[in-house]
C-alpha cells in the first residue's frame, strides 16, 4: 500500500530524474518518494501541480481538447488511479461517464478503506456557490476564479491529509497560487470593462460559461445544455439565432473541446435573418490548451479566453 510507505519530506528527494516525468500525461504512477496524484481534467492537473509543487508527481487522465462530459475511464486509467496515492476529480457530475469509479477507489471490494485519498474539488464550494439549471448542478466551477480558489483550498486540504509531512509546502503553494488567481480575477474584470454593457453577451457551443457570466456580468447562452451529452436541436439553433439577430450580437464563439459545426449552423441561421455575426474565436471551456501557446495552465487558458472575448465584442 503506497500510502503507508515512509515518505521523505519532498525537499530531500532526488528530484532531477523524476521531474522529467512530471508531465500531465505519460507513464502510469509507479514507485515514487513523492506523493503520486492522478487527476481527471487538464484544469485539475494544473491545479494539482500548482499546489503539489515539488512534493507531488501529477498525472492527468484527460488531455487538452478532451471533453470530460463524454470521457470514459479506460482500464489503464483505472489502474493509474488505483496505483496513485491520491486522485482528484472535479465533481458535480462533470465526469458524467466515470460513474462510481471515484467511490470505488476509496473502498475495496470487501468495503475496507484502501488508504487512498480521493479529492472532489467541488467539495470546496458551499451550496450557495453552485448554479442549478432545472435542478441539475452546473459543473463548470473553474469559470469563476473565486470558486476555483475554493477548489484550490480543497485540493490543498486533501493533499495535506494524504501527505501531512509536507503540510507547510502545500500551504505556501496555496497562498502563492491564490495571489496569482486574485491577479487573474482583476485582469478579467479590467478586460470586461472594455466591452460595452449591451455587448457583454457570450454565445458558445455549450453552457460552460454560466459561472463566468454570473461572476463577470455577461449574459451567457449556450447552444447545447450544460452537458454535451444532448445534441442541440433545430429549435435551439432557431431560438438563439433570433436572439443574436435581434440584439445584433457581434460575435459567437467555438470551444476547443467541441466540434465547430454546431456554431457554424448557428451563424448560417443568423445570416438568414439578415444579420451577420462573426466567429469570435476559440475558447477553452472544459480543457486547457497546449504548452506552445502558453495556454496549458488554467491561468493561461483563462487569460486567452478573456482576450479573445474582449477582442471580438469590443467596438
Ligand atoms: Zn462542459
Amino acid at each position: 500500500m503506497t500510502l503507508l510507505k515512509k515518505r521523505l519530506p519532498c525537499l530531500a528527494v532526488m528530484a532531477a530524474v523524476l521531474l522529467a516525468f512530471a508531465a500531465c500525461q505519460g507513464e502510469k504512477p509507479g514507485k515514487s518518494d513523492k506523493l503520486t496524484v492522478v487527476t481527471t481534467t487538464t484544469m485539475l492537473c494544473d491545479l494539482a501541480k500548482q499546489i503539489g509543487g515539488d512534493c507531488t508527481e501529477v498525472w492527468g487522465l484527460m488531455g487538452s481538447g478532451v471533453d470530460p462530459h463524454q470521457y470514459r475511464a479506460s482500464a489503464g486509467d483505472i489502474s493509474k488511479m488505483q496505483n496513485a496515492d491520491a486522485v482528484i476529480y472535479s465533481g458535480l457530475h462533470l465526469e458524467g461517464k466515470m460513474g462510481d469509479v471515484f467511490a470505488s477507489l476509496e473502498k475495496s471490494e470487501n468495503s475496507e478503506n484502501t488508504g487512498k485519498k480521493v479529492i472532489c474539488a467541488a467539495d470546496g464550494l458551499e451550496e450557495k456557490d453552485i448554479i442549478y439549471n432545472d435542478g441539475v448542478p452546473d459543473p463548470h466551477i473553474w469559470f469563476d476564479v473565486h470558486l476555483w480558489s475554493l477548489a484550490a483550498e480543497e485540493v490543498a486540504k486533501g493533499l495535506t491529509e494524504a501527505d501531512p509531512e509536507n503540510e507547510v509546502a502545500y500551504k505556501n503553494n496555496l497562498e502563492e497560487y491564490k495571489k496569482q488567481l486574485a491577479e487573474l480575477d482583476s485582469y478579467i474584470r479590467a478586460k470586461t470593462e472594455e466591452i460595452p454593457q449591451g455587448q457583454r453577451v457570450l454565445i458558445t457551443a455549450h453552457d460552460a460559461f454560466g459561472y463566468f457570466g454570473r461572476a463577470y456580468g455577461y449574459d451567457v447562452r449556450g447552444l447545447q445544455g450544460i452537458s454535451t451529452a444532448t445534441e442541440a436541436g433545430t429549435a435551439d439553433v432557431s431560438r438563439l439565432a433570433d436572439f443574436i439577430a435581434e440584439n445584433k450580437i457581434r460575435a459567437v464563439f467555438v470551444e476547443s473541446s467541441l466540434p465547430v459545426k454546431n456554431i457554424q449552423a448557428l451563424m448560417e441561421a443568423v445570416k438568414s435573418r439578415g444579420f451577420e455575426t462573426s466567429l469570435g474565436g476559440s475558447l477553452y471551456s472544459d480543457s486547457t490548451g497546449d504548452g506552445e501557446t502558453g495556454t496549458d495552465t488554467y491561468i493561461g487558458a483563462f487569460k486567452h479566453n478573456a482576450d479573445v472575448i474582449t477582442e471580438a465584442l469590443k467596438p
